[in-house]
């Protein structure tokens, strides 16, 4: 599933966070927002996930615009989309295995034997088995990481979007959690696009990297090449302070 944002600017007040925006997330590739905090990652996120709207430009999926469109397009279109947050969300009065079932039932109309026979197998993707019946509050932080990407996945989307998904984890967690996004990245044709603090991750991933600053993309490439050999100071300046 292909992800193209025209010339996107989005302003808070007087603040500009997307500054005349263009960039391409081809079909089937991992793609890594790197760059500041405040630097507009999260935003584009948002955006594809319609929590927030450009001010003006267009972004369209798979050549369907998302904005500007009517609202039963921007649902067709949204329902191909997956997130999963930094603080997982999940939800906490439901068991492990119904947080996977919830929604493929009510929004994709699963039976519930289908809907529990993907969840156990993504249960088992993600070292969760037998966890199964429990409340997601009896799960270390890791673990309820890893519920909700399989969560993400239950709804079998097209395009995953992740949000600092391990910067709420302890540091010993974080392999964890990886090692599940390398797997789903590697063992699928999902798209992928990631707001990381993990350069390590980005640099294994990723098939491209969009280093931003202020709400524009300062430099962009394969990984090799942002992280060995960037172009511009900017990003020299940023990857020293954070690698
Ligand atoms: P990043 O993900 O790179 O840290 P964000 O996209 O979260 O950056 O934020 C970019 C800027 O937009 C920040 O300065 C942030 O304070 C501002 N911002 C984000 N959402 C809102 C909002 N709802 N109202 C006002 N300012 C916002």
């Amino acid at each position: 599933m292909s992800v193209e944002f025209t010339d996107v600017t989005k302003r808070f007040g007087d603040h500009t966070v997307l500054d005349h925006l263009d960039f391409t997330v081809k079909a089937g590739s991992h793609v890594t927002l790197i760059g500041p905090s405040g630097s507009g990652k999260t935003t584009i996120l948002r955006m594809l996930m319609t929590l927030t709207k450009p001010d003006s430009g267009t972004i369209t999926v798979d050549g369907d615009q998302l904005f500007p469109a009517p609202e039963k397009q921007v649902r067709e279109v949204r329902k191909k989309i997956g997130m999963v947050f930094q603080q997982f969300n999940l939800f906490p009065n439901m068991s492990v295995l119904r947080n996977l079932t919830e929604a493929p039932v009510t929004v994709l109309g699963l039976s519930k034997d289908e809907a529990e026979e993907r969840a156990r197998e993504l249960l088992e993707m993600v070292g969760l088995t037998d966890k199964a019946d429990a409340k997601p509050s009896r799960l270390s932080g890791g673990q309820q990481q890893r519920v909700a990407i399989a969560r993400a996945l239950a709804m079998r989307p097209q395009f995953l979007l992740l949000d600092e998904v391990t910067s709420a984890l302890d540091p010993e967690l974080v392999a964890g959690a990886l090692d599940v996004l390398r797997d789903i990245a590697r063992g699928t044709d999902i798209t992928m696009l990631c707001v990381t603090h993990e350069m390590n991750f980005a640099r294994d991933i990723s098939d491209q990297v969009l280093m931003f600053d202020a709400g524009r993309i300062v430099e962009s490439g394969p990984p090799e090449k942002i992280f060995n050999d960037p172009e511009e100071e900017r990003t020299r300046e940023f990857l020293s302070a954070v690698l």
